[in-house]
């Protein structure tokens, strides 16, 4: 059996039950000692306690942790629920995917230190992060896809993922316009533009939004979904476990804490306005998030195969409040950053 390397708790657990198991004596404490979640395969060397990761966080647990594996931690601005084998969990009741999934053992659950570092510090702690904190003065509005890129589409409304994107980010950079940041946009008419060109072209700005509409071959797929760069060795959220092409850090790396209090902000923003279905912040190695240096998230803010979601879509009304839940995201990012920045 294979140690873990770095979880030191673990491994006197482990040799604590050793010598218990010698002596024929059970763990019932734990409540768990027949439970298959109590003796699972050995966890990774960079597992930590949960309990240990976020009591340093300055969250507290509610309860002990539920048969079924499930408990809450929180304090007075944040709650975040884990459950034993996902990769999700909900924090202040948003759906967020961890890199690598969360799992009960002796009694307690555990999970991945890049998603304590990476993930939940910068989201429950960003003063942590307060000497690489970057106020925010351009924007970049990057339109998914255009001109011979339609992107996906509606055929019974019509209706091209190039076109609505545009849309939505015009209107997206006059709100921001009028609260008096500068914007700049990859496109502003129907015309297309590389796909490697366009985090390369945001670099200029101060922060990236990339707005996407999504397809999917389930008509039943509906709702909103945010998407921050995937940190170095870490899985995307649409795969199970790392792949080769993981490893590498990109560019987008650079500001892991930002992108995901980004991702979290806006994604918190666009749920709570647009009370569409919550589909989580998750994880993409998307070109314009992985060769850009900024802050960075890519939308995608409903689905044109959805045919009641589509049709919301096709009204200026929604696009409008989508725009708007984008910009309230944003401005709440915006605020946080300043508040950490030293006053001049
Ligand atoms: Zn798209």
């Amino acid at each position: 059996m294979k140690r873990p390397k770095a979880a030191v708790g673990f491994a006197t657990w482990g040799w604590l039950r050793l010598a218990l198991g010698l002596f024929g004596i059970g763990y019932p404490w734990t409540g768990f000692a027949d439970d298959p979640k109590a003796t699972g395969v050995p966890l990774p060397g960079h597992y930590v306690r949960v309990n240990d990761a976020l009591r340093e966080l300055g969250l507290r647990p509610s309860a002990r942790m539920t048969p079924e594996g499930e408990q809450t931690f929180a304090n007075t601005w944040r709650q975040i629920d884990f459950r034993h084998d996902s990769r999700e969990v909900l924090i202040d009741g948003r759906r967020v995917f961890l890199g690598e999934g969360v799992h009960a053992q002796t009694g307690e659950l555990w999970l991945s230190r890049v998603d304590v570092e990476k993930l939940l510090r910068p989201i429950v702690r960003p003063r942590a992060f307060a000497g690489s904190a970057r106020p925010v003065q351009i924007i970049w509005i990057d339109a998914g896809h255009g001109g011979r890129d339609r992107g996906a589409h509606s055929d019974p409304l019509a209706l091209s993922e190039k076109h609505i994107a545009l849309d939505v980010s015009l209107r997206l950079g006059k709100i921001l316009s009028a609260q008096g940041f500068e914007v700049r946009h990859t496109r502003t008419e129907d015309v297309y533009v590389d796909i490697g060109d366009r985090g390369e072209m945001s670099r200029a700005a101060d922060l990236l939004v990339s707005i996407h509409f999504n397809a999917a071959g389930n008509p039943e797929a509906r709702g909103t979904e945010v998407y921050a760069l995937t940190p170095a060795g870490q899985p995307s959220t649409s795969d199970r476990s790392p792949s080769a092409g993981d490893y590498p850090v990109e560019l987008g790396n650079t500001t892991d804490p930002w992108n995901a209090l980004l991702g979290f902000a806006v994604h918190d923003a666009m749920i709570k306005r647009l009370g569409t279905v919550d589909r989580g912040l998750k994880r993409a190695r998307f070109a314009v998030l992985r060769l850009t240096d900024v802050p960075a998230v890519l939308i995608e803010a409903g689905f044109l195969s959805h045919e009641a979601e589509a049709q919301e879509i096709a009204s200026v009304d929604r696009r409008r409040e989508i725009a708007e839940s984008i910009a309230d995201g944003i401005v709440d990012y915006v605020d946080l950053v300043l508040s950490l920045s030293p006053s001049p």
